[in-house]
């Protein structure tokens, strides 16, 4: 130990440099110090983004700045001094350091905003995905922000002292930083209140109080989910008439892709020609499409409920079930097949398979596996179906910041590419490129599985229908990533490709209408037409079915 006061006895009189740092503080001490150096050392994104709200200002307004300081110290400090004692002080700070320095890395390197669907998305993380977030970057600020001061929070030796002194000195601590929290709203109450009128997501850079804040707010949210089983929906739900006049099985493929931005996409208009092999496709390409959020944890269920983004209710599509419940009740035959991080709760109960380096040799690294494992075994899978199947294939797409492992070598074609897992270490230009390339890859998982379709139309009707959860920005207005709040969130992060196909004979009792097809294309969509059009072109009937939502509706016979 660094600061082990036994040594004294082995060198009774020099001064060493580690007893020099060992010193003695009361845990109240404790608390406020902690306070201050947060509010000091890991705040400066949120002072940074509180200020620049303060348009007109000439200059820094420093009565501001010093009031946000105080006031992100006084509420660590009410915090703290609320849930330690003398002897879990120490832990306590050292963990909300360490949860600090993690969260301080996050915003500065990504500009994520720390609100309660990131921490869901953060919780919800696997070893492959997070493994993929670790950086010397990080590891200098885990260096900087938490290894130092933990070490000196470890040469300090707590005062012991009567309980009753404790108590009242704590008892006094806290009220003096509520008074202090107080007061200081008061003095600059008016830029406060314009400031969480207005831009009320910037107290989400409020560091670690954010990250305390959003995982209260996501246990408590799982917990009264967890007390309640999951409401079943579409109970009335039964096949249409169309079912008995089928002479073949119907396949629909519905493919969920992972962070591909509208922007991006080659069918879309994109100055560079990233989806060349749908290009050559007769495919429908809906270029002006919503999704329901910016993370896959929002977006995944939302757009496997009837209500979506127009009524959304987070607890209410968490505790319901999904569009492929409804299906299945039915009587589609539903399948998931996995290469991400689950089906959020939107399968539960149903058939679900991963993408696994055993069910796809050659195409894995470690633990995560290309797209074109989502294929494997679908020509066989289509010589035996049979009735209405519905199989949903979740990619991992675009999934960053290692833009540059989603795809096998030979798609590197757009170049220079970031090869680095902390884009602060790359041009905007190469984030851009393996972005690129990434996209070039999914292009050919989606036209290689519509050849696969195709070639079993003979005997098999089918369609597909991709579209991508979330989009992603790429260092625009200085955000990389995904999932800042829907209602600030950039375009990039909302808008995202659709496509659909279908074999000649596929459609409820006939095929759809072209043409017909390609107006409704023109036209914007969003997440909160899939729930709608799959029923449609399924011809499952419920009263939960909305037709103005159903894309093929009025382009195919009713
Ligand atoms: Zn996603």
């Amino acid at each position: 130990m660094p600061c082990s006061p036994q040594r004294r006895a082995a060198a009774p009189r020099s001064i060493l440099p580690t007893q020099f740092l060992r010193f003695s503080v009361t845990s109240d001490q404790l608390v406020v110090a902690a306070g201050l150096f947060w509010a000091l050392a890991v705040n400066r994104p949120f002072f940074i983004a509180a200020v620049r709200t303060q348009s007109g200002s000439d200059g820094w307004p420093w009565d501001l700045v010093l009031a946000l300081v105080v006031l992100v110290a006084s509420l660590h400090v009410l915090i703290t001094g609320l849930v330690s004692t003398r002897r879990s002080v120490k832990p306590v700070l050292a963990l909300l350091t360490v949860i600090s320095a993690f969260a301080l890395h996050f915003i500065q390197a990504y500009g994520t905003l720390l609100d309660p669907s990131m921490l869901r998305n953060a919780l919800a993380t696997d070893v492959a995905e997070a493994s993929e977030l670790l950086s010397w970057g990080l590891a200098l600020d885990l260096a900087l922000y938490a290894a130092l001061p933990i070490a000196l929070l470890s040469c300090a030796r707590l005062e012991p002292r009567p309980w009753r002194r404790a108590l009242l000195s704590r008892a006094l601590l806290l009220a003096a930083a509520l008074a202090t929290f107080a007061g200081t709203l008061m003095w600059q109450f008016q830029p406060l209140a314009a400031l969480m009128r207005n831009h009320k997501e910037v107290r989400y850079l409020v560091t670690p109080a954010n990250v305390l804040w959003s995982v209260g707010s996501v246990l408590a949210a799982d917990a009264r989910g967890a007390a309640q089983p999951r409401q079943p929906i579409g109970l009335d739900a039964k096949p249409g008439p169309s079912w008995g006049q089928q002479s073949k099985p119907r396949v629909m493929v519905l493919v969920i892709g992972e962070t591909v931005r509208a922007a991006n996409w080659g069918l879309n208009g994109y100055a560079r020609q990233t989806t060349p092999r749908l290009a050559q496709l007769p495919v429908l390409n809906f270029a002006d499409t919503t999704a329901c959020g910016t993370s896959t944890e929002v977006s995944l269920p939302c757009m496997f409920a009837p209500v979506g983004r127009r009524k959304y209710d987070e607890a209410a599509i968490r505790g319901s079930e999904s569009l492929l419940h409804v299906l299945a009740r039915a009587g589609v035959a539903v399948q998931w097949r996995d290469n991400q991080s689950g089906c959020k709760g939107v399968c539960d109960g149903l058939p679900a398979e991963n993408v696994t380096s055993a069910s796809a040799p050659g195409l894995c690294q470690g633990e995560r596996c290309w797209d074109e494992g989502l294929l494997r075994g679908l020509d066989e899978r289509l010589q035996r179906a049979q009735g209405v199947q519905v199989l949903v294939l979740h990619m991992l797409g675009n999934h960053g910041p290692a833009y540059f492992r989603r795809y096998p070598p030979t798609f590197e074609r757009f170049t220079p590419v970031c090869r680095n897992d902390d884009l602060g270490h790359c041009t905007q230009q190469e984030i851009v490129n393996a972005y690129d390339n990434a996209v070039l890859y999914t292009d050919h998982v989606l036209a290689t599985l519509i050849g696969t379709l195709q070639a079993r139309a003979a005997t098999v009707d089918s369609a597909v229908l991709f579209v991508s959860d979330h989009g992603e920005s790429l260092g625009e207005k200085g955000l990389f990533l995904h999932g800042v709040p829907n209602a600030i969130a950039p375009r990039e992060q909302t808008q995202v490709p659709m496509v659909m196909w279908w074999s000649a004979g596929f459609g409820p009792g006939a095929a759809l209408d072209r043409s017909c097809m390609q107006r409704r294309a023109a036209a914007p969509a969003s997440h909160d037409n899939l729930f709608h059009t799959v029923l449609g072109l399924l011809d499952v009937q419920t009263a939960l079915y909305e037709a103005p939502l159903d894309l093929s509706r009025g382009c195919r016979p009713d």
